[in-house]
């Protein structure tokens, strides 16, 4: 179980400098944040000894359960928040991630703000594009993104690095990847989160500088994420 992750994880780093050769980009250009969600410590610490230090996790709650005492142990480990953050959640999210992908409503951006402030610590801020349009899915739609990102700049003062979007499950990746490349560069913003499992190598050709993989590295997930 343990050596099955680790070599897991081997492979997907092989296919991340694959990919990136193809695209004719540096491999370095390419951060893996390995999802943990749903896993506990038992899963993460091989993957924490094979040396990858970029974590995400989709909950708040079970983040702060999990992450403090094992970044403690594993120095430079950095934690990814990838999922919806309700805005009473804003004060643990600022004190323990490093980077949240998933800024997408005013509301959320003043309850950031505020923490931000409050405890001088200062998480990347990604704004999620919600490319597909999709009813039930989060993020601001891809017409508002522009508008968007220059209110969590001119309005909340907020520090806005790049954009992040989960394309349809039934539909094919690439053109959403396109469509966030294209908002990306019109807005000048450097990092792009894109790409999973099942399409990481998709999106490193589309510029991607974040893939987020969870079950190519920690196996299938019987818990509902
Ligand atoms: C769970 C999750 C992932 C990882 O999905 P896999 O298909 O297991 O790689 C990536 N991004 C987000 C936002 C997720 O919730």
């Amino acid at each position: 179980m343990t050596s099955d992750i680790a070599s897991r994880l081997h492979d997907v780093q092989t296919e991340i400098t694959r990919a990136a050769h193809e695209a004719k980009r540096d491999p370095q250009t390419v951060t893996l944040v390995a999802v943990s969600k749903t896993f506990d410590a038992d899963a993460i610490v091989p993957v924490l000894e094979a040396g990858q230090r970029v974590f995400g996790e989709n909950r708040v709650q079970e983040a702060t359960g999990k992450w403090p005492a094992l970044v403690e142990r594993y120095p430079g480990t950095t934690l990814h928040l990838i999922g919806p953050l309700q805005s009473n959640k804003a004060k643990e999210a600022v004190a323990l991630f490093d980077v949240i992908h998933t800024v997408d409503r005013a509301s959320l951006c003043t309850a950031l703000a505020k923490e931000i402030d409050k405890q001088g610590r200062a998480p990347a801020l990604l704004v999620q594009v919600n490319t597909g349009a999709e009813p039930q899915k989060a993020g601001v739609l891809p017409e508002q993104a522009d508008a968007f990102v220059k209110e969590c700049r001119d309005t909340y003062g907020l520090t806005i690095s790049g954009l992040m979007c989960i394309p349809p499950f039934d539909e094919a990746p690439a053109p959403h990847f396109a469509l966030l490349a294209k908002i990306a560069e019109r807005n000048g913003l450097a990092t792009l989160s894109m790409g999973m499992s099942a399409d990481f190598a998709t999106a490193i050709a589309f510029g991607a500088t974040h893939v987020r993989v969870g079950s190519a590295i920690f196996g299938h997930r019987d818990k509902p994420a």
